[in-house]
């Protein structure tokens, strides 16, 4: 049976990196894209675990090569995702999800039209930068300045959410990662007549009102926080810190 390629994007600290792996808990045969990075390792990060950390001429004649399905400067680094993890996913017959940014993803849609792409939201700015900044600090390192740049690029890539099947808004993450499970199954059953074992028909409810089509009432106040509906000559983001969330 054909896997199908799932692109996952999002600004920084929304979450993603988190429901991707709760969302690999709870479902099989969905296996993850390690991507390359020449960004240094952060926290309790592990070559080879979360990214493939190397070089700027090494990850330079990777792209040479021909190595990359795609590949992105982002914060001044670069990232790229092999075709290797493609190939592999391709011959388990597998799922495979893409964590990468809206850069990598406008190339993944290129060259594989028929992906399947999420766009995760975090509820405001404020949530945003106190996720950022809490995960920061559990790495034991604030760079302030580091936290400035994702925060300020994060209306920026927001912006490029209609180019997205699907959007997620992670607030409460259990219904965030619910989400996503109803959106792979659902997508597994369309495409591929795969049946949904347990309470099929909320599962393709649950999925379709996650659509882009779908979602506009809901998005409307999180695009208005981010200053993308509206007025957005006038961009006023309150990104100050809430402390209730963690
Ligand atoms: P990303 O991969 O999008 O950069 P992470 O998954 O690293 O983001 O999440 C950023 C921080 O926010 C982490 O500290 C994570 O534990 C926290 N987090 C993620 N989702 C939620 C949520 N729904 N509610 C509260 N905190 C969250
Ligand atoms: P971080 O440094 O926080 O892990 O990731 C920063 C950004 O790079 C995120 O938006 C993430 O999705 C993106 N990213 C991670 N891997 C890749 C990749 O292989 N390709 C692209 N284009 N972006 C990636």
């Amino acid at each position: 049976m054909a896997g199908i390629l799932f692109i996952i994007s999002a600004p920084s600290g929304s979450g993603k990196s988190t429901l991707v792996s709760e969302l690999r808990k709870q479902v099989s045969r969905v296996d993850f894209a390690i991507s390359w990075t020449t960004r240094a390792p952060r926290g309790s990060e592990e070559n080879g675990r979360e990214y493939h950390f190397t070089s700027r001429d090494e990850f330079e004649q990777m792209i040479e090569a021909g190595m990359f399905l795609e590949h992105a400067n982002v914060f001044g680094n670069w990232y790229g995702t092999s075709r290797q993890s493609l190939d592999e996913a391709r011959a388990l017959g597998h799922d495979l999800l893409l964590d990468i940014d809206v850069q990598g993803a406008a190339q993944v849609r290129v060259k594989m039209p028929e992906a399947v792409s999420i766009f995760v939201l975090p509820p405001n700015p404020k949530v945003l930068r106190t996720r950022l900044r809490n995960r920061s600090r559990a790495e034991g390192v604030v760079i302030e300045a580091e936290l400035y740049r994702r925060l300020s690029e994060a209306s920026r890539e927001i912006e490029n959410y209609r180019q997205y099947g699907y959007i997620l808004v992670n607030d409460i993450l259990d219904r965030a990662v619910a989400q996503m499970e109803a959106i792979v199954l659902a997508e597994r059953f369309y495409r591929n007549g795969e049946s949904i074992a347990y309470r099929s028909r909320r599962v393709l409810e649950v999925a379709a009102a996650c659509l882009q089509s779908n979602a506009q009432e809901r998005l409307k106040p999180v695009l208005e926080a981010f200053g993308i509906l509206g007025n957005s000559d006038q961009r006023e983001l309150n990104f100050e810190e809430d402390s209730d969330d963690d």
